[in-house]
């Protein structure tokens, strides 16, 4: 059987993924293991599909696949987790910020029994407002989250068999790999290395983004926000019961005073904007149900080696719908 699957999501990685190949097929063949490498294409608008088709073209052990348009990140990982065929799988970026020396380690701490092997990284190098912002994000997590994700720890990382095939048991379609990682459990060993910068090429989070992301980490692992909103209006309730029986209590001690113009514009515009929050919240939760009910499959295939194959002649085992679509 295959030992190692390396699986390679790229978007418009022209410029670097030549260099990461080379890199990773160099540390991969002094192993001794059988691999395969599995690239998946996220709709790119550079060259990187042609570069793809041509590493597979002279390499058997390079399979691909390309979407018709990007669908992001998650999408590219779960393609390449359906690509992969070996006894155990490591994901990596295709930027070599996630160093292929690593890999042999990674594959050593897997031999001693370990399902998940997970490579953390530091944040050498990184600007300091955006590792307060994330170091705040954690810490706020790890108190609304069912689940434990760790700074760092991303998706770098070796699954088994076992965990791979957890990890496509779950059938939802908005997939946050962090919280599913840590979702399915087993034996997990982390070790940390040196935060690296992209070797070539730029990186496809804006701040934008990574607040998005944020907020579905929140949101797609719990319904903890829910129970917040819940916490918030009970506190609310207590507070205004006592503040009515002190303005009773005054009014029966001190005769009728009218003003108070302030508090009721203070407590009118506090409560919408809870209000309004809440609200927001379960549109989330709601949207997120309508996403899941359409049963969208996450990503749509142009073309992958084995299709290409088929149409040079020779058969192959993908049949065209399971090559156009697969959910
Ligand atoms: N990526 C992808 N689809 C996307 C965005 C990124 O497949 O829509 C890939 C990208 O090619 C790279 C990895 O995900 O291999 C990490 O992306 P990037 O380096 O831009 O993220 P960063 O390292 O800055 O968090
Ligand atoms: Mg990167």
């Amino acid at each position: 059987m295959l030992q190692v699957s390396i699986v390679v999501p790229c978007f418009n990685e022209n410029e670097v993924i030549g260099a990461f190949h080379t890199a990773l097929v160099t540390t991969l063949e002094p192993t001794g293991q059988t691999f395969e490498i599995c690239y998946v294409d996220d709709g790119s608008e550079d060259r990187t599909g042609q570069r793809l088709r041509e590493l597979a073209g002279n390499d058997p052990r390079v399979r691909y696949t390309s979407f018709s348009r990007n669908f992001g990140k998650e999408a590219a990982m779960l393609a390449g987790l359906r690509m992969s065929r070996g006894g155990a799988v490591v994901l990596m970026d295709a930027d070599l910020q996630h160093p292929p020396e690593l890999v042999p380690r990674m594959l050593e701490l897997h031999r001693h029994g370990y399902h998940q092997v997970v490579a953390q990284r530091d944040r050498a190098g990184e600007g300091v407002l955006r590792t307060g912002l994330s170091r705040l994000y954690y810490r706020l997590v790890r108190r609304c989250m069912d689940v434990q994700v760790v700074d760092g720890a991303g998706d770098f990382r070796l699954l088994s068999r076992h965990a791979v095939n957890s990890v496509l048991a779950l059938p939802e379609s908005n997939r946050f790999s962090k919280g599913i990682f840590s979702w399915i459990g087993f034996e997990t060993v982390s070790f940390t290395y040196r935060n690296v910068q992209r070797a070539a090429g730029t990186s496809k989070w804006g701040g934008r983004n990574l607040l998005n992301y944020g907020i579905d980490g929140l949101l797609s692992f719990n319904s903890r926000p829910l129970r917040l909103a819940i916490h918030t209006g009970l506190w609310l309730f207590l507070s205004a019961l006592l503040y009515a029986f002190w303005i009773i209590a005054n009014v029966a001690l001190n005769g009728v005073d009218a003003p108070g113009f302030t508090t009721l514009m203070t407590a009118i515009v506090a409560l919408s904007g809870i209000q309004l929050a809440t609200l927001g919240v379960i549109g989330e939760y709601v949207g997120r149900i309508y996403h899941e009910a359409k049963r969208r499959p996450h990503y749509v295939v142009r073309e992958t080696d084995e299709s290409r194959a088929s149409v040079r002649g020779r058969p192959s085992a993908t049949s065209v719908g399971q090559a156009r679509s697969e959910g």
